[in-house]
């Protein structure tokens, strides 16, 4: 009872610091968004010339402009031809990777985790100029932690972090440096393990892989007592039978197959038990063969830009010949079966969330997130459930659906603007024009192309 009590203090510190640090950045007016198509977060029909007014970080008003009133002292941002909706949640990335081709190569150029701290700043705020606003980041080390508290503070760019730390696995994953990883041989020590990173800031606990049932059920069970969720990194199906019997709460990768088809008595167990899936799909469907198909995708000069030079240099330098890098050896065989198991996910009607493996080679935190809701579209999802699945699913996985995940009075003012109407061409989410987290405009596309207004930034 003592550690769930303090658990609750943190946060209400940590929470009111977020309000403070963040008030100076934030319009001095309400800000009224007004004349573009709303999508709200909820599988429901659009809002057509609508109105969302925000003001001191909240959604003050939602609704049509005929029936929402605008304060007379609002600042208005006109929206006509473009659409409106919840800023995006990306429910599984890497804030330490930014596309590099090779991780052996990447974690040796980094000198182990003595460049971490240059890299992160970079992906984070990548990750909000697309729209991502809030983040599932699994497997950084603890050094996550400094850059969380930043992007809180609004001293940097980046989406509202949820961290894991380092993962929980039985297997040492070679080239990896340990920082990242906490290797055990007994639910025991599962359970230790778990109980530690929470005491050292983890929001929420990652497995990886070799864990026993009874080891999951050590995570989950010390987990729980902290009322911190477990993400379970899942491709065979005997790894994922156990962690159903164990009670994980979130089942990554499941979709982006290494493996045959999974039989249907396992999909509808999962999907009649309600555990949300993230199937990071487009990291095996769209990826590879996009960049087959047009290789200048890896050169978009905006790379150039975010980065310091000896980091552009090294990245682009893995590029090379990128068809032999190992970790698309088996591309050809993971790329036929995730396009069968995204649909058999979708199809036996799972509880499916979205999420990316951002920035796994070639998977830029740029665009992870758009291509991944195209790809689910592509295989069988409407983009309005996509849209939902990102936005208010990937709020309930994360237990934050009160306050984030949905355009509505009294939520978080996290929103996007973006060109056209993604309903009709997912791909719209391509193009985000304006960026909104707590209530601040971190983002503003016209500014990048002019002065920096009072209303927007641009980075
Ligand atoms: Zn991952």
């Amino acid at each position: 009872m003592r550690l769930i009590a303090a658990f609750f203090v943190t946060v209400l510190v940590l929470v009111s610091s977020v309000a403070v640090a963040q008030e100076s950045l934030r319009p001095r007016h309400p800000v009224a968004f007004v004349g573009g198509m709303l999508l709200d977060g909820y599988e429901a029909q659009p809002i057509h010339h609508s109105v969302v007014v925000i003001d001191d970080g909240r959604i003050i008003a939602a609704g049509t402009k005929y029936d929402t009133v605008i304060p007379e002292n609002a600042v208005i941002i006109d929206t006509s031809g473009k659409t409106v909706m919840p800023g995006l949640i990306d429910a599984h990335v890497h804030v330490d990777l930014i596309g590099h081709g090779d991780y052996d190569r990447y974690y040796r150029f980094l000198g182990g985790m003595a460049r971490l701290d240059d890299v992160m700043p970079i992906a984070a705020k990548q990750m909000l100029r697309a729209g991502v606003t809030s983040a599932i980041d699994l497997g950084t080390p603890f050094q996550i932690l400094g850059l969380r508290e930043k992007i809180s503070k609004g001293e940097i760019p980046g989406p509202r972090l949820t961290v894991s730390g380092p993962w929980i696995t039985r297997v040492y994953l070679d080239g990896i440096p340990d920082d990242y990883q906490i290797i055990i041989d007994s639910p025991r020590e599962a359970a230790q393990r778990t109980r530690e990173l929470i005491a050292s800031g983890a929001d929420i606990i990652k497995t990886w892989v070799g864990l026993t049932e009874d080891d999951y059920r050590a995570v989950v069970k010390e987990a729980h007592r902290h009322k911190v969720k477990v993400h379970a990194h899942l491709y065979r199906p005997e790894a994922i039978r156990a962690a159903i019997a164990a009670g994980v709460d979130v089942f990554q990768h499941v979709g982006s197959a290494r493996n045959p088809p999974y039989d249907d008595e396992l999909l509808s167990e999962i999907a009649h038990k309600n555990i949300p899936v993230v199937q990071t799909i487009a990291h095996r469907i769209w990826v590879y063969p996009a960049t087959v198909a047009f290789p200048e995708r890896l050169y978009d000069p905006v790379h150039k830009k975010d980065m310091p030079p000896d980091i552009y240099a090294e990245v682009i330098d893995s590029f090379k010949d990128f068809h032999r890098l190992s970790y698309f050896h088996e591309i050809g065989r993971e790329t036929r079966n995730s396009r069968i198991a995204a649909r058999q996910f979708i199809a036996a009607g799972a509880y499916i969330g979205v999420g990316t493996d951002a920035a796994s080679p070639l998977n830029f935190h740029t665009e992870a997130m758009w291509r991944e809701m195209s790809a689910l579209v592509d295989s069988g999802m409407t983009p309005i459930e996509v849209i939902s699945a990102a936005t208010k699913t990937n709020a309930e996985i994360l237990g934050q659906f009160d306050q984030l995940g949905s355009i509505e009075t009294g939520k978080l003012a996290d929103l996007i603007v973006v060109d056209g109407n993604p309903l009709a061409d997912i791909n719209a989410l391509g193009h985000v024009n304006i960026v909104v987290k707590d209530g601040v405009i971190w983002y503003a596309e016209a500014a990048a192309h002019g002065p920096v207004t009072e209303i927007g930034h641009a980075f």
